[in-house]
């Protein structure tokens, strides 16, 4: 098997000798064992925080040791009775080709006619963050405007569908012109790219005149001073993630208009997806409806091998996915 190792701690952004792939040698099966191929992995912006060595909502990478990371794999040795050889699992088991387990954390997939591999994306975790966000942190109702930044990646792309599902109109912020494209094809009025736009509060501003209700964060730094000065009275910020600060070297200074908090009323609440999970299955429910009749669509961009992971993993920071970022192993 081939297993991608943690071989230093980024320092900045991350390059490949941050990685290291090596051949491993896997135990013979022993009872209560099952052999798995992965067939799928996932590269996520949060393993960026897992590789700084610092306490967290999740535990470190340790140095010299297999990453982790969502995976989806078919079982084809079995030991274990409740994994047949032919079943397809979801685990935490990434960035290895092959492994053996004794099946804790992992669960067998539903049968779907999508492909596994959006039970990575748009039917599993950022999927659900995306729903969470909008639903139990921003309460967005009907009529209200929403923002969304990094709009087209794996979250923000499922943001700006469910909130244009959800009666909002959205507004999106994106790094490219082909993605301002894409989410103006998916019905999002209005498409910032911040790349080429010198003054973001006052594009958000010609974009959204009537100000933003909502904002689902992702980026931090100047975004989140734009949708300070774009909020509107009562307001609510979901804080999902702050990419743009994930490889900073020394924290960035706060938002300089930080006192629109009070003077706007507004309220920003943090959360982290898995403290939700208990809603995953209505999520899956509605959200398997939803692109079963077409009102969702997912989007993924593949890269193809394990020796392509780490490219991957680092292009989420260089803006080169379109909806969900995946490895196909096999
Ligand atoms: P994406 O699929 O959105 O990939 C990252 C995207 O972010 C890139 O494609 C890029 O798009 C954009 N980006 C990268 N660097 C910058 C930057 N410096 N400034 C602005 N945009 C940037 O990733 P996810 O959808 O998986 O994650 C989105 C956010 O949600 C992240 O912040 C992540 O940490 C967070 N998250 C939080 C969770 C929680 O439980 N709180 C769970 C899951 C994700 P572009 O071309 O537009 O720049």
């Amino acid at each position: 098997a081939q297993h991608i190792l943690l071989q230093s701690r980024p320092e900045g952004m991350p390059t490949a000798d941050n990685f290291a792939l090596t051949q491993v040698t896997l135990p013979e099966l022993q009872q209560g064992q099952f052999l798995v191929k992965n067939l799928w992995m996932s590269v996520d912006p949060y393993m960026r925080g897992r590789m700084i060595d610092r306490e967290s909502y999740i535990a470190p990478f340790a140095l010299g040791e297999v990453l982790e990371g969502g995976a989806i794999g078919e079982v084809i040795a079995s030991k274990h009775a409740d994994f047949p050889v032919g079943s397809k699992v979801s685990s935490m088991n990434g960035w290895r080709t092959h492994y053996v387990t004794d099946g804790s954390d992992h669960t067998i997939l539903p049968t779907t006619p999508l492909c596994e591999s959006h039970f990575l994306g748009v039917l599993g975790m950022p999927g659900m963050t995306a729903w969470t966000g909008l639903n139990r942190i921003a309460e967005l109702k009907a009529g209200e405007t929403l923002f969304v930044s990094a709009a087209s990646g794996a979250v923000g792309s499922v943001a700006c569908q469910l909130g244009l599902l959800m009666g909002a109109k959205v507004i999106a912020s994106v790094g490219s012109d082909e993605k301002a494209a894409s989410l103006k094809a998916m019905g999002v009025e209005q498409v910032i790219n911040y790349k080429t736009t010198t003054d973001l509060s006052a594009a958000l501003r010609t974009a959204a005149p009537q100000g933003i209700d909502v904002y689902f964060e992702n980026v931090g730094g100047d975004h989140l001073v734009a949708a300070l000065d774009n909020m509107n009275e009562f307001g609510r910020i979901a804080v999902c993630g702050m990419i743009a600060d994930y490889n900073d070297t020394t924290p960035s200074p706060g938002p300089s208009n930080i006192g629109n908090i009070i003077v706007k009323k507004l309220k920003i609440q943090g959360f982290i997806v898995m403290d939700h999970w208990e809603h995953y299955p209505e999520f899956t429910q509605q959200m398997s409806q939803w692109l079963a009749n077409g009102q969702v669509k997912a989007e993924q961009t593949i890269y193809e091998g394990i020796e392509q992971a780490p490219a991957a993993f680092i292009g989420l920071f260089e803006g080169k996915n379109r909806g969900k970022m995946v490895v196909k192993l096999a």
